[in-house]
């Protein structure tokens, strides 16, 4: 009888025993917003401190382990993560750290998100000068994809950074800005955490401003024209969107646009000023499920979404509000399917040839596209993986696509056939997303990546700063 109970305990030891090394063993699965890349990292690091992060880079360069730099992990082609790599998640990096309103400059932690700048400098009446179409992501990782949205008259986020502080992949910390290690400012923008840590960053502000959305509908033929003579001609007007039909009846030929126009009488703001969440992201999500389903659902989107939207020209938005639109509407769960995003530029004048060849893919192949929506964005000759070349027009898709591998080779066959005809029209694509684009497409779009790359090796010599993008590009 005893020796039973000494060997139910043995193995009762035992079987704890190996819990406990199962528990503390078993491998941490990462995988960001696209849900497409799932991959075993090593460990993730909660930043809080800048010693902290600088003893973990110091210790990674010791035991040549390779490090990945985290915010809202809303990019999609595994830039945050690297197998059996340390994930630096930046999210409780967030203090805003000097703000003066006079000078219109704020500098805050990398990890802080645009919504906490905005509930900060709001009661001021000050505003950002860009930022994404949603306010949900980290500073940081706004600035190292080098984001742009509804904003038509500063440019892409570069263009409103003063300077910043990185943790260096030796673990140094400097300064960089146009005029301090100013070689770093283009690559460390838009660089995709490749050149270290960004710690924390100086922007500039402008004046929160009251508008009038003007919306209306719009032949995609007028496009072109009616945004070059009456929306970039008028200074009035401060930010733009549209958007084309995916709907089979209609599929990138109707579109509607909304612009923001300065209001008449500037003393309103005060009574709008205060933040709100977009009204229209229940409704949204609603049509979105409708859509994803058939063609019949799609183009009763297009019709409600039009309504929806045309309706609501002549209401007043602060500057504030219009960059505080909801991503609630994009959520979307299901165990086999996801939702990705591709967003394509093209020159102005390319715009209404570009479409029809578009049209002509997409009636030929299976894609269920749900939504596209159509920005501009200004030149920009300063970051080295610039994704405008010139004034562009960049299309924003919303595409379901199943998770197995069958389903993403199946996309990524017609994907890469939208993306030749991109570049056929002199455009290019954004790189947060997939890797569905193959490498003779990266290198045409970024006619600049191999300085890019080269730069990464001689600054980043031991390859510290890993991910999933580098992995696939640069070779
Ligand atoms: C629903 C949705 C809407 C989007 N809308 C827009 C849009 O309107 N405009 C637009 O331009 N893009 C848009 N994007 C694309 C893009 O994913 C985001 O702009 C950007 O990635 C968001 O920041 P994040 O905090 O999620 O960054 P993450 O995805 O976490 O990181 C992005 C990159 O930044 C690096 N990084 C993060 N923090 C740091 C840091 N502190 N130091 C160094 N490197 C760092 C990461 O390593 C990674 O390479 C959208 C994406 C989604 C899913």
């Amino acid at each position: 009888m005893k020796k039973k109970i000494i060997l139910i305990s043995i193995l009762y030891g035992i079987g704890l025993a190996f819990s406990l090394w199962l528990y503390h063993h078993k491998p941490i699965m990462m995988e960001d917003y696209g849900q497409l890349l799932p991959t075993k990292i090593k460990e993730v690091h909660g930043a809080k401190s800048e010693a902290a992060l600088q003893n973990w880079v110091k210790d990674s360069i010791e035991n040549g382990e390779k490090i990945s730099v985290a915010g809202m992990q809303h990019s999609q082609g595994g830039q945050t993560y690297y197998p059996n790599g340390i994930v630096i998640d930046m999210k409780n990096y967030d203090k805003i750290l000097d703000y003066n309103p006079e000078e219109k400059t704020i500098t805050v932690q990398s990890g802080a998100t645009w919504e906490e700048i905005q509930k900060k400098i709001n009661p001021d009446h000050l505003a950002l000068q860009v930022m994404q179409s949603q306010n949900i992501f980290t500073i940081g990782g706004s600035i190292s994809v080098n984001a742009h949205g509804r904003d038509i008259r500063y440019g892409s986020l570069i263009d409103t950074v003063e300077s910043f502080r990185l943790l260096t992949p030796k673990g140094d910390i400097i300064n960089v800005s146009r005029v301090e290690n100013s070689t770093l400012f283009p690559l460390v923008i838009g660089g995709y955490g490749l050149f270290g840590i960004i710690l924390d960053v100086t922007l500039n502000l402008t004046d929160d401003e009251l508008y009038q959305i003007r919306s209306k509908s719009i032949y995609y033929e007028d496009y072109p024209d009616y945004f070059i003579h009456e929306v970039q001609q008028n200074e009035e007007i401060r930010m733009h969107i549209a958007r084309l039909s995916v709907a089979p009846e209609t599929l990138l030929r109707e579109m509607y646009v909304t612009d923001y126009e300065l209001a008449v009488n500037q003393k309103n703001l005060a009574n709008n000023a205060d933040l709100k969440r977009d009204t229209l992201a229940a409704p949204q999500k609603f049509m979105l499920g409708l859509s994803r389903y058939s063609d019949w659902g799609k183009n009763l989107l297009w019709n409600l979404q039009n309504k929806l939207y045309v309706g609501q020209s002549g209401n007043y938005i602060s500057r504030n509000n219009a960059m505080r639109g909801d991503s609630k509407f994009m959520e979307y769960e299901n165990p086999n399917k996801t939702e990705i995003l591709q967003e394509y530029f093209v020159p102005i004048d390319e715009f209404t040839s570009y479409l029809d060849d578009l049209r002509e893919v997409l009636e030929k192949e299976e894609l269920n596209l749900l939504n596209i929506t159509v920005r501009y964005v200004n030149k920009d000759e300063e970051a080295v993986l610039s994704y405008a070349k010139e004034e562009m027009f960049a299309l924003v898709l919303l595409i379901n696509q199943g998770k197995s591998k069958k389903e993403i080779e199946k996309t990524e066959k017609v994907l890469q056939k939208m993306i030749d005809v991109t570049l056929k029209h002199d455009g290019s694509y954004y790189l947060p997303y997939y890797s569905y684009p193959t490498q003779a497409q990266m290198d045409e779009a970024y006619p600049r990546n191999k300085e890019f790359f080269e730069q990464k090796k001689k600054f980043d010599p031991n390859e510290v700063f890993m991910n999933l993008f580098y992995k696939e590009y640069s070779q």
